[in-house]
């Protein structure tokens, strides 16, 4: 099980919002400036005590991405302090992919030039549809026109590699009126983009508001079609599917999220954030009082940190690789896990294969397209 040690990404939480969707099951609160500023300097305290932790030479890290709740709603300032903090806890390499999550509404064109000036390389926003009547129905705050206004913005500050987010399968939304938020995407020039369906979580506000206004959602059968047309149709303009839900121009695949699919090693800064490093997974308080609090007390912010079994490395190595449209490379599996996974799990996996959901050919194991409408249930051997 042993191999060279990976570099590190670095995930930095950030979990405030100016108004939270009806849908959002995330670890996020309301934004309070004042919480916000005892929030950084707590995350500041976090990722300078794991510099020490980690190694007594500073472990090597190639990318930084700020997620959250709404990253763009820091100041570039704390922004670039954060970013230093992280250069100075551990050997961040000069080309790091330095990624921050953004909304439309919360950037400018001053704002994101200081965000690039402060080290962002790359932004991902969460645009999720181009028509307005869907994003008012999922409470958004930002119109069509400002998303789009937001991605010229991004060119305009310098950014050359920018990320959007789409969801489909919203309320009461036909496979055509996806496909426009799809081709307005397009038209946007993007270099990656991230597509989800829409789950509908037991409590959230969205439920309520589906029933009062008696919204739906469309049909599985359409909800597959709205996945594999979208697909065709960013594929034919120029974008490569690598993962499920995430296709990209030519070497703009998000290296820091292929670390999590390619057994790769993470650690996680902030409320609620996680990490897996060496085989021990760590995940952070959820709150954020609770976070600050135990940091300023210099108490440890680890509510969980867990050394994972043999059996459960490489079931989520299978279980996460199988995401990637490469799918996994079953002969590296054998020289890290020492476990064949054709012979171990074949009856298992063959049916799936005699049905087109699974693909095996040399070394490798892929879900077809086909097979990732129905990931879930092939994904389970593993789990
Ligand atoms: S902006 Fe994102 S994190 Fe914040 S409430 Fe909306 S969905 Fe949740």
């Amino acid at each position: 099980m042993s191999r060279n040690r990976p570099t590190l990404g670095l995930y930095i939480h950030i979990p405030f919002c100016s108004a939270i969707c009806n849908y959002c099951n995330f670890n996020r609160g309301l934004f309070d400036a004042d919480q916000k500023r005892r929030y950084v300097e707590a995350l500041l305290r976090e990722i300078e005590q794991a510099g020490v932790k980690v190694c007594t030479t500073p472990a090597t890290a190639d990318t930084i991405y700020f997620g959250g709740g709404t990253p763009s709603l820091l100041e570039p300032p704390e922004v670039a302090r954060i970013i230093a903090a992280c250069r100075d806890a551990f050997d961040v390499s000069s080309d790091a992919e330095v990624t921050l999550e953004a909304n439309p509404e919360s950037v400018d064109p001053g704002k994101l030039s200081a965000l690039r000036d402060a080290g962002v390389n790359r932004l991902s926003f969460g645009v999720q549809s181009f028509r307005d009547a869907e994003l008012r129905r999922l409470s958004r705050l930002h119109d069509a026109n400002r998303a789009r206004a937001a991605l010229g913005e991004a060119r305009g500050a310098g950014f050359d590699n920018v990320s959007l987010d789409l969801m489909m399968w919203l309320p009461s939304q036909r496979v055509d009126e996806w496909l426009e938020s799809v081709d307005a995407a397009i038209a946007s020039n993007p270099d990656h983009l991230s597509l989800y369906l829409l789950e509908v979580y037991p409590n959230a506000p969205l439920k309520d508001d589906m029933a009062r206004a008696k919204w739906s959602q469309a049909p599985d059968d359409d909800a597959a079609t709205m996945y594999v047309t979208a697909m065709e149709r960013l594929e034919a303009a120029g974008f490569a599917q690598y993962e499920i839900s995430n296709v990209a121009k030519p070497g703009r695949a998000s290296r820091h999220n292929l670390k999590y699919w390619t057994d790769g090693e993470w650690l996680g800064f902030g409320c609620g954030a996680h990490g897996t490093v060496d085989g021990v997974r760590t995940k952070n308080v959820s709150g954020i009082d609770d976070y600050i609090e135990r940091l300023a007390k210099g108490q440890p912010v680890a509510s969980e940190i867990r050394r994972m079994d043999a059996a459960e490395r490489l079931g989520d190595a299978l279980f996460t690789g199988l995401r990637l449209t490469a799918g996994i490379d079953l002969d590296d599996v054998q020289r890290r896990y020492g476990v064949d996974v054709w012979e171990r799990y074949r009856a298992d996996l063959a049916p799936f294969v005699d049905a087109g959901l699974l693909r095996r050919d040399r070394s490798r194991l892929a879900l077809t397209r086909p097979g990732m409408l129905l990931a879930n249930e092939v994904m389970a051997v593993f789990v």
